[in-house]
């Protein structure tokens, strides 16, 4: 997403855009996008600072990192960027930071329900779908 920071008007923009996860280089091992990335921001210029009120939302598919299994899970967050208004270089790309506040967001996400159960360490079955025979140590 690019603001023109020469075409902010006083009372601010909002803008949106759908974003192809490709494009921020989202996915990795643990993480598949299922589809865009809906972007949406609330951009402000007070003097020469920008701000943008960034609310993103996302179909991801994750693997779960304690059962493996894949999973659908509605990504959302919400995050506030800040620039300063460069009249020489007016264009901002915010893709770059977009892309590591989610990074940073990233590893918690990766359960397929908060109190996933796991594999039994033993015999690898998933305890979400009941439990197994081995003895509990
Ligand atoms: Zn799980
Ligand atoms: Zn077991």
């Amino acid at each position: 997403m690019k603001i023109n920071v020469n075409q902010i008007p006083l009372e601010g923009l909002t803008l949106e855009e759908q974003i192809d996860p490709c494009s921020l280089e989202l996915e990795t091992e643990l993480v598949k996008a299922s589809g865009l990335i809906k972007v949406k921001a609330g951009i402000a210029k007070i003097t020469n600072a920008v701000t943008a009120d960034v609310e993103l939302n996302a179909a991801l598919r994750i693997t779960c990192s304690r059962c493996l299994k894949e999973a659908p899970v509605m990504y959302r967050t919400q995050l506030k960027l800040s620039y300063l208004a460069e009249p020489r270089e007016p264009e901002i790309n915010m893709d770059k930071d977009i892309r590591e506040y989610i990074m940073l967001e990233y590893p918690i996400k990766t359960l397929c329900k908060p109190d996933c159960k796991g594999l039994c360490p033993q015999c690898g079955k998933n305890l979400n779908e009941g439990g197994c025979s081995c003895a509990i140590t």
